[in-house]
């Protein structure tokens, strides 16, 4: 027989950018360079409701955002936001809050100082800052606005909102190419031309590369994955990625996951940010959840316990294994605003929850604490594995319960001493 080599390990690839620095008084969170893939997400209120914007970015917060960006429209939706930014600090919430600007940014960050001051990132999309000699001079506001206030800058081109001018310009070049390129690659290039020549734009003003992250956001999969290997073949700046327009439910998670997989296993992208519209009923906080699951699942960040599940099979015609690992999984998600401060390390803990005995006892086993429920015909037991290791087995009416006894015990066992010693 030939020798086999090991099968190699597959991990996200690590590409090197500039970090830049989100500056709020004297906390800062920095995105790129050796920093983890920060997530994002975005308010859906109206800006001059300050109180319901500041919930809803607590509410983001903390479900696990890192970056909460609100749009800033109006002079009314501007002058609220320095008070949005109080009551974050007053409710001791650290996160820095991201302006979203289009077509009246200059003047906005001009006018309001202390909106300019309160927001830590610029969101400044180049082709909705005005157009012909007013685009310079309106992005050149903004850029020096952003270097007044040691903020950093988002240049995000959206394939929606693209440079019209830059576009029918790189058209009427491709015309007279000899073999010249099919629309969509013009298309491609006018994105990250757009992006890349913005940014040199802000560096020739004066300011530091570092401070600027890009993105080119498209709606289709393969689009945003053309895109992004090229920004990131072309230039160092942190990119921000996200699949715009992702849809509602199942079609959003997928394509966003999809996307996003995809190029943070190549190492690209610094922070992203799922656009999902919500369904009617379901929490903003859900595009938090996704982009947590999707860095989570790559193994490039740990936010909550995982729990394995088996999917069932005809082996178990009881759904109590699916009601116990959904009450598990809910229990420690819930848990983990107080836990994160409570049980340092608690978020790369395993759990598994399986269905019959055929890979319950082994994946159980695997997993820091698991379970193998009864399947069909099997003795109405529960073995319980903590460690690798057969702990007990619990038996009767109340199992779920026994069980998320005994997960807690674990935890406060096993992380509870750390935060005591911190
Ligand atoms: S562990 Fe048992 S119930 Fe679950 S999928 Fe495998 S065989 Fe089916």
């Amino acid at each position: 027989m030939q020798e086999s080599l090991p099968v190699a390990a597959a991990s996200p690839l690590s590409r090197r950018t500039r970090q830049a620095r989100a500056v709020w008084g004297s906390n800062v969170v920095t995105i790129g360079g050796d920093a983890p893939v920060r997530i994002q997400s975005m308010t859906n209120t109206d800006t001059q409701e300050a109180v319901a914007t500041a919930i809803q970015v607590k509410e983001l917060a903390l479900a696990g955002s890192e970056l909460v960006r609100i749009t800033v429209n109006t002079p009314e939706a501007a002058a609220q936001v320095p008070y949005i930014r109080e009551q974050l600090d007053r409710m001791g919430i650290d996160v820095p809050l991201v302006g979203d600007f289009h077509y009246n940014g200059h003047r906005l960050l001009t006018e309001f100082p202390d909106c300019a001051q309160a927001l830590s990132k610029y969101r400044i999309n180049p082709g909705n800052v005005g157009k012909g000699e007013k685009r310079d001079r309106q992005f050149a506001q903004m850029i020096e606005a952003a270097m007044r206030w040691d903020k950093c800058v988002r240049i995000g081109v959206n394939w929606g909102s693209l440079d019209q001018e830059l576009l029918a310009q790189m058209m009427d070049e491709n015309s007279r190419r000899a073999d010249p390129w099919d629309a969509k690659a013009v298309m491609y290039e006018a994105l990250v031309t757009s992006a890349i020549e913005s940014a040199r734009q802000a560096e020739s003003l004066g300011m530091d590369g570092s401070q600027i992250i890009l993105s080119c956001k498209v709606s289709g999969v393969q689009d945003l994955v053309s895109v992004y290997r090229e920004l990131a073949r072309r230039c160092d700046y942190a990119l921000h990625l996200g699949l715009t327009e992702a849809g509602m439910g199942t079609k959003g998670t997928v394509a966003s996951s999809v996307a996003m997989g995809l190029l943070l296993q190549e190492g690209i992208g610094d922070t992203i940010r799922v656009s999902l519209t919500p369904q009617p009923g379901e929490p903003r906080t859900q595009e938090v959840v996704i982009a947590a699951e999707i860095l989570q699942s790559l193994g490039l960040r740990s936010f909550v316990p995982s729990v394995t599940a088996c999917p069932g099979c005809g082996r178990t015609t009881s759904t109590t294994f699916q009601e116990l690992a959904k009450q598990i999984d809910d229990h420690l998600r819930s848990s983990m605003p107080v836990w994160r401060a409570k049980y340092p390390g608690v978020e790369t803990m395993k759990l598994a929850v399986m269905g019959c005995i055929v890979n319950g006892p082994g994946e159980s086993k695997h997993a820091d604490i698991g379970i193998s429920l009864p399947g069909t015909g099997e003795a109405p037991a529960a073995p319980v594995f903590i460690d690798g290791q057969k702990a007990m087995t619990l038996r009767g009416d109340n199992i779920a319960r026994d069980f998320q006894r005994i997960v807690e015990e674990y935890i406060e066992k096993r992380f509870g001493h750390v935060a005591d010693h911190a």
